[in-house]
C-alpha cells in the first residue's frame, strides 16, 4: 500500500470517530510509515516538533480509531505500529524481554498457511470463524544476552 493510501484510510478511520485528521496525527503516521515500530521517545527524536503531551494524546486516538496498534503492553516499553490492515504487511514480532526492542519478523507462506490451519481448528473447536492472527514471539535479544 502506498503511504497516500494509507494516509487516506487514517483520515477515514478518525473521521468514522467524528476526528479531524491533524497536522501532529498525520506527522505521527509518517513517523510510523518510515520507521516502523517506535516508542513515544523515539517518535519524538524523530520528529521534534511534537510536543510529548499532544503526541502521547494523538497516539492514544490513533489507537482507538485502530489506525495505529500499540505492541507491547508493559507501559515502560510501549511500542506503536501502523495496524496492518492500513499497510497489508503481515508480519510478527519478536519482543525482548529485557530491553523491550522489537524486530519485525516474515514467516514462510508454509508457516503462515500451518498456522491458520491450526488455529482455525482451535478457533472452531471454540465456536468461532478464524479472522486473523496476531502472534508475538517473546525472548531475549542479542545485546541483552551479553
Ligand atoms: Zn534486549
Ligand atoms: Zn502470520
Amino acid at each position: 500500500m502506498t503511504s497516500a493510501t494509507v494516509h487516506d484510510e487514517a483520515k477515514a478511520r478518525l473521521a468514522h470517530m467524528g476526528q479531524s485528521y491533524t497536522a501532529n496525527r498525520r506527522m505521527i503516521v509518517d513517523a510510523l510509515i518510515d520507521a516502523g515500530p517506535l516508542t513515544l521517545p523515539e517518535l519524538l527524536d524523530r520528529r521534534s516538533e511534537l510536543a510529548q503531551s499532544s503526541a502521547y494524546r494523538s497516539l492514544a486516538l490513533l489507537t482507538e480509531a485502530r489506525v495505529v496498534r500499540r505492541i507491547v503492553h508493559d507501559s515502560d516499553h510501549a511500542r506503536f505500529e501502523l495496524a496492518e490492515e492500513l499497510t497489508g504487511h503481515h508480519h510478527h514480532h519478536l519482543v525482548c524481554n529485557g530491553c523491550g526492542a522489537v524486530v519485525d519478523v516474515e514467516l514462510p507462506n508454509e508457516l503462515e498457511e500451518l498456522l491458520d490451519q491450526s488455529l482455525s481448528a482451535v478457533a472452531l473447536r471454540a465456536g468461532f470463524v478464524l479472522g486473523h492472527h496476531d502472534l508475538d514471539v517473546h525472548g531475549i535479544c542479542g545485546n541483552c544476552q551479553a
